[in-house]
């Protein structure tokens, strides 16, 4: 589907954020991703990206970490009007209504997590959903904001953030999330479906954490940031 650009945010010093006009007729599923091809050069490129907007939205937003790389730099440089094509939805990670959830996200990942909880929230599903969300940097959270409004508006939803390098000023949580962190913030975490994505390595461990805690296949759910190789236009991170 032809699209063209209708805003641009800048999220953090290295993860922006491009909104699309949603063509008429485009549907998809909370946590679902597609192919955005960007022109670069006279050249075009793409690459597979989550949706961090939620169907209950009326644009179509992507948020990428900024790398230098081609790709990143055509989407870093789109600019209001800019055209752009998107092929998809793909996608089997999204949003169980009837379970309770636990998501985590250690990084860029965090966009279809986002995806998901502003569609629970604008639901107002039932359904309890805590985030534990880790960043290196305490001023680099991407979307807190967001989340703090979202915490707000919905009961059923709970962050909870902890940071690897934390400034001086940083009163919160420290680290990565690890098995003592899920054992002590999420007490009923056995009841919980578990959801993230992300980088093949930081997916790995979170899916090592979980058997070790004792968590059946079946309530764990996840997809790797990698891995859609040449003709299909993304390159592996
Ligand atoms: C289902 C899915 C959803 C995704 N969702 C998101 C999302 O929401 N947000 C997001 O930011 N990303 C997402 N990704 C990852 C995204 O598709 C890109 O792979 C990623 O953003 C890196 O792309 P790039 O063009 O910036 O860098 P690339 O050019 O792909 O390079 C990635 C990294 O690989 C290394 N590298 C690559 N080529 C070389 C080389 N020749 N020499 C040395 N090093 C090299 C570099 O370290 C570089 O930083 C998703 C991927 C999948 C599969």
């Amino acid at each position: 589907m032809e699209t063209e650009v209708t805003g641009v945010i800048q999220r953090t010093k290295d993860v922006k954020s491009v909104r699309f006009r949603r063509p008429k007729g485009f549907n998809y599923l909370p946590g679902q991703w597609a192919f955005l091809t960007v022109d670069s050069d006279e050249e075009q490129k793409t690459k597979p990206l989550s949706f961090s907007s939620s169907p209950t939205e009326d644009y179509l937003e992507f948020t990428k970490r900024l790398t230098g790389r081609e790709f990143s730099n055509a989407f870093a440089t789109l600019e209001m009007g800019d055209t752009a094509t998107i092929r998809g939805p793909y996608g089997k990670l999204t949003l169980q209504e009837n379970h309770k959830i636990c998501m985590l996200s250690g990084g860029i990942g965090i966009t279809p997590l986002r995806s998901m909880i502003r569609y629970s929230t604008d639901k107002e599903l039932k359904n309890s959903i805590i985030l534990l969300y880790s960043n290196r940097f305490d001023d680099a959270i991407v979307f807190m904001d967001d989340f703090d409004e979202m915490q707000v508006r919905n009961p059923n939803f709970k962050v909870i953030t902890m940071i690897t390098r934390p400034s001086p000023a940083w009163k919160g949580l420290t680290g990565r999330i690890n098995r003592e962190m899920i054992e002590k913030k999420v007490p009923d975490y056995a009841e919980r479906v578990f959801y993230f994505c992300g980088p093949k390595l930081m997916v790995d461990a979170m899916v090592v954490i979980l058997s070790e805690i004792g968590l059946p296949e079946t309530q764990i759910e996840y997809e790797y940031f990698s891995g859609y190789l040449g003709a299909q236009g993304g390159e592996s991170e």
